[in-house]
């Protein structure tokens, strides 16, 4: 209760001296109690991965070569850390233990979770915590969803005074075989335990000081969200905003639990806060976008009096295996907006079919399109936030294709033609940066 739980991705802890700043965090705040890491990451932009490097040495393996090189590269980076750290870490013998997993056909799941089970063995070796193996209390059913019995389970293993360390990513199936989360799930474990341990506040840290109210690349000023609230972030990871894994939000949102994005490079900085209210008075908060989506346009005369047209519309889309993202309607139209990875190379023969099954009056395909999201709670309250947006699109010179806003009136997406992403976001940013 009142404790904070902390997780640290794998850039935090690629070497010794990452490792020793996190350390320093950890002590700073005797209420740091519960510490979730990743694997180690990468050092330079041409490292490796140390969970590439398991999924490496499983494929090699099962391939029936020799995994040797992925082995040996693990071996020595976690001999390195354990030297330089001063603490006595016997990296052969687990590796020995994996290599034998391997040979009786252990699945990737289980080699890529090594990474983080063997970080959290060094990591309470170092901080002299108590080590717990999430495997024996971070269950999945057999369908592959988190069981709720784990809050339990593992708030369980949490009581007691001291630290503890949980590793991040992965824990087990009914039948005891292990599993993994998605890429980057350690996010995920780091907010179970925030959740299990009823911490008071879930840290993250990570390599940046927090959410900026656009992408930097785009817009080098962007400033730091200062607060953000869960389903604004869950709006904004949507389009791609990529710092928090998106399924990260759910154990602590029923909870409340804050969640604070902070940097160990620069652990003073206040970060970001996600948090269930926000207080900042603008309406907007993020602005993000993404190029890649194509868009299906229909036209009927008296489609609305058509029953069953648009059933009939996507029930060809499932047909096809095709999922969408936006159906912005008018009376005689309606428009499909699909990720262009979901629709592959299948948009001539979805159109053909669409025409056949559903026999419009006009249908085409415009490709190359870019979607916007500009995100806030506060829209709904607020007169003015769309004409805002359309005016600064449209100074910047630039055509909206698109606009469509949700029921929840929490984000306005437009679509513009993908050249027009970045002066786009630029504009629209300009137009929201502040709000007096
Ligand atoms: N190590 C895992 C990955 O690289 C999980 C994580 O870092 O969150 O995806």
């Amino acid at each position: 209760m009142g404790d904070i739980t902390c997780k640290f991705g794998g850039t935090s802890l690629a070497d010794a001296s990452c490792f020793r700043d996190v350390i320093a965090i950890v002590k700073a705040n005797p209420k740091r109690r519960f510490i979730v890491p990743s694997a180690p990451g990468k050092r330079t932009p041409q490292d490796r991965k140390i969970t590439d490097l398991l999924y490496a040495w499983h494929r090699i393996a099962a391939d029936g070569l020799d995994a040797s090189e992925p082995a040996h590269i693990i071996s020595d980076r976690f001999a390195e850390l354990a030297r330089d750290l001063g603490v006595s870490f016997d990296i052969e013998r687990h590796l020995k233990e994996i290599a034998e997993q391997v040979t009786q056909h252990a699945t990737p799941d289980y080699m890529a979770s090594r990474g983080e089970y063997l970080n959290g063995r060094l990591m309470a070796e170092v901080l002299q915590a108590t080590f717990v193996d999430p495997a024996d209390c971070i269950k999945f059913t057999a369908g592959g969803e988190l069981d709720p019995v784990t809050y339990d389970l593992l708030g369980q293993r949490l009581e007691g005074p001291g630290l503890f360390v949980i590793p991040g990513f992965y824990g087990s199936l009914p039948n005891g075989e292990i599993k993994t989360f998605s890429r980057g799930g350690s996010d995920i474990s780091g907010a179970i335990v925030a959740r299990a341990a009823r911490s008071a506040l879930y840290e993250n840290w990570t390599d940046v000081s927090g959410f900026r109210m656009t992408d930097p690349r785009i817009v080098p000023e962007a400033k730091r969200i200062e607060e953000i609230t869960y389903q604004e972030l869950r709006e904004l990871s949507y389009m791609g905003a990529t710092v928090l894994h998106d399924e990260a939000i759910y154990p602590v949102h029923e909870l409340k639990i804050p969640i604070n994005i902070l940097n160990t490079k620069s652990p003073e900085s206040p970060g970001t806060l996600i948090v269930g209210e926000r207080k900042s008075k603008n309406p907007v908060c993020g602005i993000a976008g993404r190029a890649g989506f194509s868009m299906i346009n229909i036209e009927k005369a008296l489609m609305n009096k058509e029953r069953g047209f648009g059933l009939r519309v996507l029930t060809v889309l499932d047909e096809f295996g095709i999922g969408w993202e936006h159906m912005p309607t008018g009376i005689d139209t309606m428009s499909i907006i699909i990720r262009d990875e979901e629709l592959g190379t299948s948009g001539d023969k979805l159109v053909g079919e669409i025409k056949k099954f559903c026999n419009p009056d006009e249908i085409s395909l415009t490709p190359a399109l870019a979607m916007i999201a500009t995100v806030g709670q506060g829209m709904s309250h607020h007169v003015g936030v769309a004409a805002r947006l359309c005016a600064a699109v449209a100074e910047a010179g630039i055509n909206l294709r698109v606009i469509d806003q949700g029921s929840s009136e929490m984000n306005i997406i437009v679509g513009v033609e993908e050249q027009d992403l970045q002066p786009a976001v630029r504009a629209i940013y300009k137009a929201f940066e502040n709000w007096d």
